[in-house]
C-alpha cells in the first residue's frame, strides 16, 4: 500500500468536477484516506511549491493555487503515486493521453486542474504539509 497527495486545484473546483474527478480514483481501485477544502495562503503555496523557486511560472503558479479554494486528498493503493499520476495525465494538457483527468479539463499548462506527488520522498513531504497522522484513515 502506498499513499499520494492529491490536489483537486481552483480550477477544477471552479468547475464543479470534485465528484468525477473522485470518481475516477475509486474506479482505478484508489481509496481516499483524507480529505479537506482549504483556502491556501499564498505562503502556503509558496511553501508547498518551494521545488519550483525560481522558475518563471513560480509567482504565477503561487498566485494561482491561492486564488480560490482546493480540495487536499491522501489517496491510498497499490502504487498510488504512479497511478494517480497516469489517471492525471502529462502536465501539458496538450501531451495528456485521452481520457486522462488533464486531456478531459485542463484548459492550459498551468491551469490543469490536479497535483499529485511524484515520488515517495515528495509524497511524504506533501501529506505531512497538510494532514497530521491522526486525520489520515
Ligand atoms: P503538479 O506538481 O501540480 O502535480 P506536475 O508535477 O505535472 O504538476 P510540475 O512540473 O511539478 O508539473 O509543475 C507544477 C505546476 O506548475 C503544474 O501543474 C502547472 O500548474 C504549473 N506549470 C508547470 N510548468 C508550467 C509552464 N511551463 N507554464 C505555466 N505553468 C506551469
Ligand atoms: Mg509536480
Amino acid at each position: 500500500m502506498e499513499r499520494t497527495l492529491s490536489i483537486i486545484k481552483p480550477d477544477g473546483i471552479r468547475k464543479n468536477i470534485v465528484g468525477e474527478v473522485i470518481r475516477r480514483f475509486e474506479a482505478a481501485g484508489l481509496r481516499v484516506a483524507a480529505a479537506k477544502k482549504i483556502m491556501m495562503s499564498k505562503d502556503t503555496a509558496a511553501g508547498f511549491y518551494a521545488v519550483h523557486k525560481g522558475k518563471f511560472f513560480y509567482d504565477e503558479l503561487v498566485e494561482f493555487m491561492s486564488s480560490g479554494p482546493v480540495l487536499v486528498m491522501v489517496l491510498e493503493g497499490e502504487n498510488a503515486i504512479a497511478l494517480n499520476r497516469k489517471l492525471m495525465g502529462a502536465t501539458n494538457f496538450k501531451e495528456a493521453e485521452p481520457g486522462t483527468i488533464r486531456a478531459d479539463f485542463a484548459e492550459s499548462i498551468q491551469f490543469n486542474v490536479v497535483h499529485g506527488s511524484d515520488a515517495p520522498d515528495t509524497a511524504a513531504f506533501e501529506i505531512a504539509y497538510f494532514f497530521s497522522a491522526s486525520e489520515i484513515y
